[in-house]
């Protein structure tokens, strides 16, 4: 985002003074969000203004998301957030990832005959709905980086839920599209109007049931939905049929968010750093690390920079379909798989036609794993706040599919996050699934909220996006753009997405520059159309003239300054 010229004396003044301090480069912005949906960054960027902190924006920005976006994620959702603190440039990975109730089995997923069970139906089911931790994680947050009351930070969700807020385009769109949580009795009683027809875009929709409980939360704060008369609706409706689940009072109100040291490494010049195991971080990080191997940079946008990006891409997917679960459950080789020796005997298998097959490898400390098979389908969002103080939350933001499971209570969808477990426990030979259901476990994710710094650990950047597994590639992409390319954010998330996993190349194959796609192809990458599509980026930079975010053009998302 430019700053107007207006301020750009000041910019400069404060950068002048400012450079004693460790976050020089970001204090001449009064901060900044970039959010999936123009109402939610407007709600962050007011708290900014009234002198809130980035986290206390997070949760403005999550409360209006929860309304306006609600196939992406909200008060029944979970979420992975990256936090950069100024002021001692540390980096806290929180975890607000849905859990398995305690009555969870491994084999809940499968059907009668010993197989797993249809993904509609899991996904429609009772079962398939974690404790939600995304308000309890902000909250914990809040209470260590805030700086406004809590109770302060809920009016726009609040107004707009009351008075009534024009449905956005994909709202409306999801509302009468594919997603079968689309069209359970809930979703349809929300989204049909008077006259029997479905919610347009710019229609006026009201979520009265929704701003109640937004009253509550902001008044009660994370326990308005884990104890008492929400949570018992919530384990009302989890307990109704189709194929109702075992989640319990009990379970809502033992839930706690995870906060700890971010995964942080080194690449090239920077540090990166996401949330570690069961997010999507370690593979990111994996990535990143066999591309350091590799002279990408070289290779701004051209066929040699995309064949190595898809290569490096298909190793990194083989070894997380591996080894990715619940730390807390299972032995995650995490530093196995970033260990450098690994990391140079892995990046050699990228040679100079793609390998026929690629399988996972066998990193230092790693148990006999099962190949997963977990799918995921879109349903997420991802938003970036930047604070006047410098201080960065970076967060991806989820009910996992479409509307979660279509089951709605007091205005808000319930996640369907425990579909992201693998369906089978087992594989043929009946090794054991790292990512295998468990009461009280959290599913393997692919989110990967990151922050980049530089050597002396001030911030950077910081993006990521929804996408089910393919967040793993959009990310990618976007810091090998940001890192490697040297792009600006913009540009960076507008590269073609590629997702190459497998014998797959999915990939926006209309936006490469001419004869990239042909010589990639005559070299035995053959990008198809489909699977690229549905990447989430928002992400924002230090740059001299300030702070500069960006939106991903493939949804309808801005970034705001709070100038
Ligand atoms: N449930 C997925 C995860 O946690 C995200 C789904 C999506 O991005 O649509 O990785």
């Amino acid at each position: 985002m430019p700053i107007p010229s207006r301020f750009l004396g000041l910019v400069l003044a404060l950068a002048l003074t400012a450079c004693a301090t460790p976050s020089a480069t970001q204090a001449p912005s009064g901060g900044m969000v970039a959010a999936a949906n123009p109402m939610a960054a407007e709600a962050g960027v007011k708290v900014l203004r009234a002198g809130g902190s980035a986290v206390d924006a997070a949760v403005a920005v999550q409360a209006v998301l929860g309304l306006v976006e609600p196939q992406s994620s909200g008060l029944g959702g979970g979420a992975f957030m990256t936090y950069y603190d100024a002021k001692s440039r540390s980096v806290t990975a929180y975890d607000g990832r849905e859990t398995a109730p305690a009555g969870a089995t491994p084999d809940m997923f499968m059907g009668p005959e010993g197989r797993p069970m249809g993904r509609q139906a899991a996904i429609l089911s009772g079962r398939s709905t974690g404790v939600p931790g995304a308000v309890a994680m902000l909250a914990l947050a809040q209470g260590q980086h805030g700086a406004l009351p809590w109770k302060d930070l809920f009016s726009d969700a609040e107004r707009l839920a009351d008075q009534g807020f024009p449905a956005p385009g994909r709202m409306a769109a999801a509302a009468s599209g594919r997603f079968g949580a689309a069209s359970t009795p809930d979703a349809v009683a929300y989204f049909t109007k008077p006259d029997g027809s479905r919610i347009q875009a710019g229609d006026t929709v009201r979520n009265p049931a929704y701003a109640a409980t937004i009253r509550r939360v902001a008044a009660e704060g994370p326990k308005a939905l884990l104890e008492g008369a929400i949570a018992e609706a919530i384990v009302a409706k989890v307990r109704q049929e189709p194929t109702p689940g075992t989640l319990t009072l009990e379970d809502l109100k033992t839930y706690r968010p995870k906060a700890e040291p971010a995964l942080c490494r080194p690449y090239r010049v920077y540090i990166v750093c996401t949330p570690g195991a069961p997010s999507g971080g370690p593979a990111v990080m994996e990535g990143l690390g066999l591309l350091a191997r590799t002279d990408i940079g070289a290779h701004r946008g051209d066929a040699e920079g995309w064949y190595l990006f898809s290569q490096a891409s298909r190793l990194m997917y083989a070894d997380r379909d591996r080894y990715i679960g619940d730390p807390a459950f299972v032995r995650v080789p995490v530093d196995g798989l970033l260990d450098p020796g690994y990391l140079d005997a892995r990046a050699k298998l990228i040679g100079p036609t793609p390998a026929a097959t690629v399988t996972a490898g066998n990193p230092p400390g790693a148990p006999a794993r099962a190949a997963d098979r977990t799918r995921e389908v879109a349903g997420t969002s991802h938003f970036v706040v930047v604070d006047g103080a410098g201080n960065v939350v970076s967060i991806t933001t989820t009910v996992e599919s479409g509307f979660g499971s279509g089951r709605m209570v007091h205005g808000f969808f319930l996640n369907n996050q425990l579909t992201d477990f693998s369906f089978s426990p087992l594989d043929r030979e009946g090794a054991p699934a790292a990512n295998a259901v468990a009461g009280g476990k959290r599913p393997r994710s692919s989110m990967a909220p990151a922050i980049v710094l530089d050597k002396d650990r001030r911030f950077v950047a910081a993006v990521g996006s929804p996408g089910g597994t393919s967040i793993l590639a959009y990310n990618l992409k976007a810091l090998v753009g940001l890192l490697d390319w040297k792009l600006p954010m913009g540009e960076a998330i507008a590269l073609p997405n590629l997702v190459a996993a497998g014998a797959n190349y999915g990939s926006e194959t209309d936006k490469y520059p001419p004869g990239v796609v042909e010589a990639l192809a005559a070299r035995g990458v053959r990008l198809t159309t489909g699977g690229g599509e549905g990447s989430g980026l928002h992400g924002i930079e230090v740059t001299p003239q300030g702070l500069r975010g960006a939106a991903d053009p493939r949804r309808e998302g801005v970034a705001l300054s709070a100038n």
